[in-house]
């Protein structure tokens, strides 16, 4: 995850001077370096890091800092809120157009996820704006991107208009806006080339494009793992064409988070959206308070909240929560609530946004318990389905046949059916409330 060992050294600095009863000049100094170290190691641009400094030291020497019941909090506040300035001090949306066909460029070097972003913010913009997209595939240059557009377009259910390879990409995009309008497209978003470094060709071709369609938003895509190149490709960019946001991919690596911290003050492009993985709906719209709070180890409960109500069922959740008000918890609920956690992704990503949680994501093995979530899976989908609702049944030999079923040792399918003894006291205790089983107990 981005942002991990910064995140580490600032919860470290700061928790040093909110322990200080008093402010002094020498104990905010050491405070200062120490943030000062964790930015430039997480690759900050140096000259941002500076004026950072600059502005917590003048706001955290006032006068009212000092006066405060708790200076060291106070701090921590301003640190917070210049983080959140770096970032954008607002949320930055997509420009379009209220009635009409709005038109989106989609650039960036090859390899940054482009082509998948494209399809990405064809989802969103289908799922939470309502609107009636076209995928232009402009990437003629790139072997399979057609291809690779086509495939992703069927997956969301978004039409891609392509000519093949042998027509030009201007071409492409010419034909693509009179098909929007025949077919009365709220939104065309055009996946253009890409190549392995910024040359007069391509800008050539993009502002081409540029003309011709004049999009109410050009995007650029940039990597998170590249670091300080975004801001050297983002201002190339934006000379050349005056793009209006940014798309930082691949933030699920282990990116130190430099690049993303320093383009907005640099640059003053905006970032619109990130990416946090390969598939298409892992896209979250960009929101520099809340990354703000997630930095700083303070956790987002507001994203993971809308990443449930996006990814969860909901009616599923309604009828556990409805079967634990009355006391209910069987084999069944067990399966669905497995089949909900993986719905939701990563265990560790999940962790990180709930506040005071972020240091247990290092003991938690996503892996390890994906493994073992498939293997209570097998086993429950090996019973019978009285065996399923009715636990007690299962003597030795209904063991022994689940256990083979399932491909495991008995001693496992025990293992299980304790885990769910606990559940169940765990239900009857807070019968009446009804809610999430304790997600922990089914970790093991
Ligand atoms: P393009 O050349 O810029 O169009 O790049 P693609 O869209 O083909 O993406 C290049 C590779 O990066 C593909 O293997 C994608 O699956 C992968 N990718 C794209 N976005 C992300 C992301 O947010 N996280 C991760 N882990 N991989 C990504």
């Amino acid at each position: 995850m981005a942002f991990e060992s910064l995140s580490e050294r600032l919860g470290k600095a700061l928790k040093n001077i909110t322990g200080q009863g008093k402010l002094t000049e020498s104990n905010m100094n050491d405070m200062l370096k120490e943030v000062r170290m964790s930015l430039l190691e997480a690759d900050v641009n140096y000259n941002v890091v500076k004026e950072f400094i600059e502005n917590v030291k003048q706001k955290a020497l006032g006068q009212e800092v000092i006066d405060s019941v708790n200076p060291g909090q106070m701090v921590v506040k301003i640190v917070h809120d210049e983080i959140q300035e770096l970032l954008g001090s607002a949320d930055a949306r997509l420009n379009l157009k209220k009635s009409g066909v709005s038109t989106l460029m989609m650039v960036g070097l090859q390899g940054t996820g482009k082509t998948t972003a494209s399809a990405k913010i064809a989802r969103f913009c289908k799922e939470k704006l309502k609107k009636r997209v076209l995928l232009v595939a402009c990437d003629v240059v790139r072997p399979a991107a057609i291809e690779q557009l086509e495939t992703l377009g069927k997956s969301i259910d978004v039409e891609v208009f392509s000519l093949g390879t042998q027509v030009s990409a201007v071409e492409t995009a010419r034909q693509a806006m009179g098909y929007a309008y025949d077919r009365q497209k709220d939104l065309v978003i055009f996946d253009t080339a890409g190549r392995l470094h910024v040359d007069e060709e391509l800008m050539q071709e993009l502002s081409q494009m540029k003309a011709l369609v004049q999009p109410d938003d050009i995007l650029l895509t940039v990597d998170a793992m590249t670091g300080q190149d975004i801001v050297t490709v983002a201002r190339e960019f934006n000379e050349q064409l005056s793009i209006t946001g940014l798309v930082v991919t691949k933030m699920d690596g282990d990116a130190r988070g430099g690049g993303l911290l320093s383009v907005r003050s640099i640059t003053n492009v905006p970032v619109l959206f990130v990416s946090n993985g390969e598939k298409v709906e892992d896209l979250e719209e960009f929101h520099p308070d809340r990354m703000a709070d997630r930095i700083l180890g303070m956790g987002d409960i507001v994203t993971l909240v809308e990443q449930a109500q996006e990814k969860l069922d909901m009616d599923i959740q309604q009828k556990t929560a409805n079967r634990m008000a009355q006391g209910i918890f069987t084999f069944n609920d067990m399966l669905d609530q497995f089949g909900q956690m993986q719905k939701m992704g990563s265990m560790q990503n999940m962790l990180k946004m709930i506040p005071g949680l972020g240091k247990m994501v290092k003991q938690l093995d996503d892996e390890k318990m994906n493994d073992s979530m498939k293997k209570s899976q097998a086993i429950i989908q090996s019973m019978t389905p009285y065996e399923r609702e009715n636990p007690s049944c299962l003597k030795a030999s209904r063991k022994n046949r689940i256990a083979k079923g399932a491909g495991v040792k008995v001693m496992e399918v025990n293992r299980l059916i304790s885990q769910l003894e606990q559940m169940q006291m765990m239900t009857k205790m807070m019968s009446g409330g009804g809610g999430m089983p304790n997600l922990s107990a089914l970790q093991n």
